[in-house]
């Protein structure tokens, strides 16, 4: 079956001077998507930008219009990691409507596995606040779309970004519907995500958070990762959803964890053996070295299709 990939330039309109989080990390993955032939094996998908309505599923009415309102007077900081241009709250409805879009072909059988390149990312914006480069919650927003479907009762949700998906957990915290597996360098930004933060109410024990001190060897965390996944199985969600930061690489300027493109590949065969026949897509969200973020996407995703 084919893979399904969203790739568009109007990523690259959120564009804010000096920022690590730059236009320059889509030109990476564009052209290694060239290099490895990529999108001619692919089933491109088009997509809207996100009704305001839709993103009022996991965000404040308040924080949504705060941002269409930074951009509306040029730019602005939503906090200071955060960085608004004219063009940014418009991108923002665009990455999550492309995640949306992948979430619900998935689901419907134009494909089964798939990735969506966008920015901004989305895993560290919460109910109530935009921040760490994050506008809107991509992956959140793609996990409502599934779950509005006949056949998705409940999801999990793996990232395995360097940085804690703090947004994403402070979403579904109280969720029994959406399990959230996060293996994250710690202490580290944002400084959530102990693995005594398990859930509650109705999401108790559907949280699992795994901290790991900077400087870790590769076994190390495919142990915890293994883990993890093994957690996920016995949940038996019927799709994943996956955070996919590229930041976790040993070369990220903005983190020290020991992953490499080898290690991305093995990623891709254990969700895909994970997933099964289930829907299973991926989310771009950080990942700054723009040397090895093209390579290492393109081995990922090599690895989801078991090649
Ligand atoms: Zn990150």
């Amino acid at each position: 079956m084919s893979f399904g990939l969203i790739v568009d330039s109007c990523f690259r309109d959120h564009a804010t001077g000096r920022h690590p989080e730059r236009p320059e990390r889509l030109d990476s993955i564009d052209s290694a998507f060239k290099e490895h032939k990529i999108l001619e094996s692919c089933h491109c998908l088009s997509f809207e930008p996100a009704e305001e309505e839709f993103l009022e599923k996991v965000h404040r009415k308040e924080m949504i219009e705060r941002a269409f309102a930074t951009s509306a007077k040029g730019g602005g900081f939503l906090d200071p990691d955060t960085i608004l241009s004219g063009y940014s709250a418009r991108v923002a409805t665009q990455a999550a409507g492309a995640s949306i879009a992948l979430a619900r072909a998935a689901v419907q059988g134009e494909f089964r596995k798939g990735f969506a390149v966008v920015r901004p990312p989305g895993h560290h914006a919460t109910h109530q606040r935009s921040m760490g480069f994050c506008i809107f919650n991509n992956i959140a927003l793609a996990a409502e779309a599934m779950l509005e479907l006949d056949s998705i009762r409940k999801v999990a949700i793996v990232d395995f970004d360097v940085h804690h998906g703090n947004g994403t957990q402070d979403i579904f915290y109280e969720r029994g519907d959406v399990f959230f597996l996060s293996l994250h360098e710690y202490p580290h930004y944002p400084g959530t995500g102990q693995a005594e933060e398990t859930g509650a109410g109705e999401g108790q024990g559907t949280t699992l958070n795994v901290p790991l001190p900077p400087g870790i060897d590769q076994e190390t965390w495919f142990e915890a990762f293994h883990k993890g996944l093994e957690a996920i199985s016995q949940y038996n969600p019927d799709a994943i959803l996956v955070s996919a930061g590229f930041d976790s690489h040993r070369r990220d300027p903005l983190g020290d964890f020991p992953l490499d493109e080898k290690a991305y590949a093995r990623i891709g065969g254990l969700l895909a053996d994970l997933a099964g026949e289930h829907p299973l897509i991926s989310i771009l969200e950080g990942g700054y070295n723009v040397d090895v973020l093209g390579s290492s996407v393109v081995a990922y995703i090599d690895g989801l299709r078991g090649r």
